[in-house]
């Protein structure tokens, strides 16, 4: 089975804070193709029924589509990574949080220590962030060498903002 190299992008999410307080020092994964067929696969069958136009869904679904379609066409009988083009990263980057969150991947590259480490051996622990009075939590992945490779968010909270009279 072919292995697909991916790297996610800082969540936008994190735009709102000082990065050079908040760091993520994203890991090359190698992500299994079959959980990752599967859940582009699960995220085309979630919108068959859904009215794409109207929630501005429809660039993405063709992406996935066209995504999918590409790892189709790998097939399943060579050891290789495959680096994917840009033009199917934004649609890896839907389901990949989730893969990763669960260490569903063959392995990782820690671009910090430059040690490649199994899925196994990548700890996962709840997080949060706070910073003028933006809070997010999620769940992150740190390599042996406690350098945070992976970071997702499951919630954001803003703090009211008060305006003054
Ligand atoms: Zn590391």
């Amino acid at each position: 089975m072919p292995l697909i190299r991916y790297q996610s992008p800082d969540d936008s999410s994190f735009l709102v804070f000082d990065v050079l307080r908040f760091r993520v020092d994203h890991g090359l994964f190698l992500l299994k193709i079959k959980p990752l067929k599967q859940s582009l696969a699960d995220r085309l069958e979630e919108q068959r029924d859904w009215n794409l136009e109207a929630m501005k869904l429809f660039q993405e679904n063709r992406r996935v589509a066209a995504c999918l379609e590409w790892l189709e066409s790998l097939g399943d009988d060579s050891e290789q990574v495959v680096i994917p083009d840009l033009k199917d990263e934004p649609a890896i980057d839907i389901v990949a949080n989730r893969l990763i969150g669960e260490r569903e991947y063959d392995r990782v590259f820690c671009t910090a220590c430059e040690v490649e480490y199994q899925a196994g051996q990548i700890r996962l622990e709840p997080w949060a962030f706070e910073e003028d009075g933006v809070t997010v939590r999620g769940q992150r992945s740190l390599c042996r060498q406690e350098h945070i490779i992976h970071v997702q968010t499951d919630e954001l909270d803003v703090a009211e903002i008060e305006f003054e009279d």
